[in-house]
């Protein structure tokens, strides 16, 4: 079952019924307690949560949910609310829609994160081109070896377990380098611009810029 938790209800109609077009099982909530209750007694396998709620801030909501489970969330937010968006991913949300979005984009987010897995736990990983051998440290695209430094090969593995899945900046540095700071924003950019150089054989291009927010590998 899929949760929406949406207070427009125009909106909320609009997901609920392409949701269930595409034999989704759906449940609706108006306000974000609600939608907190319905998610702890129905366990739903992801939520779509709007952040602009009248009751309970929609960020609260992530956090309240994220101190009992992972369960998937895609926050969706206005399209002048930039910051609220990094700050949804940086609570764990697992990707964000901005309205108005088309019901071809909600169903492929859906269906990323519902297929998402822990790919960490495999050997090897391979997918359009891009092969990585976890336990040897060895990386290839349409079978020429890349050499990666050991901190460009954490990267990759961070990403290719987050599949199309947004980073944002401060998670990136939090995971890849156990920090964050602000001044390290131009270091990590040029430092995605290098890794990605080296993946760019044949102009594959894995790994796309969100534009103000952070990074995501599409593979
Ligand atoms: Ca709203």
């Amino acid at each position: 079952m899929i949760l929406i938790i949406e207070d427009d209800k125009s909106i909320a109609k609009l997901l609920e019924l392409t949701l269930k077009t595409h034999d989704y099982k759906v449940k609706v909530a108006s306000n974000g307690l609600t939608g907190l209750s319905i998610f702890l007694s129905d366990k739903p396998e992801l939520i779509l949560l709007d952040l602009g709620l009248p009751d309970v801030d929609g960020l609260e909501v992530i956090k309240q949910i994220r101190k009992i489970d992972q369960t998937p969330i895609i926050v969706i937010s206005a399209r002048d609310a930039e910051d609220d968006k990094v700050k949804a991913l940086d609570l764990d949300a697992n990707d964000y829609l901005t309205k108005p979005f088309m019901s071809e984009e909600l169903l492929a987010r859906i269906r990323g994160c519902l297929r998402r897995n822990n790919i960490a736990n495999k050997e090897v990983f391979e997918s359009k081109g891009l092969k990585v051998n976890f336990a040897l440290h060895q990386v290839f695209v349409d079978d020429v070896e890349i050499h990666l430094t050991p901190l460009e090969f954490k990267m990759l593995s961070l990403f290719i377990n987050n599949k199309e899945r947004v980073l944002t900046h401060k998670y990136i540095q939090k995971e890849v380098w156990g920090y964050d700071s602000l001044d390290e924003y131009q270091s990590l950019r040029v430092f995605i611009l290098n890794l990605r150089r080296k993946l760019c054989i044949n102009n594959h291009n894995y790994i796309h810029t969100e534009i103000g927010i952070g990074y995501r590998i599409i593979i």
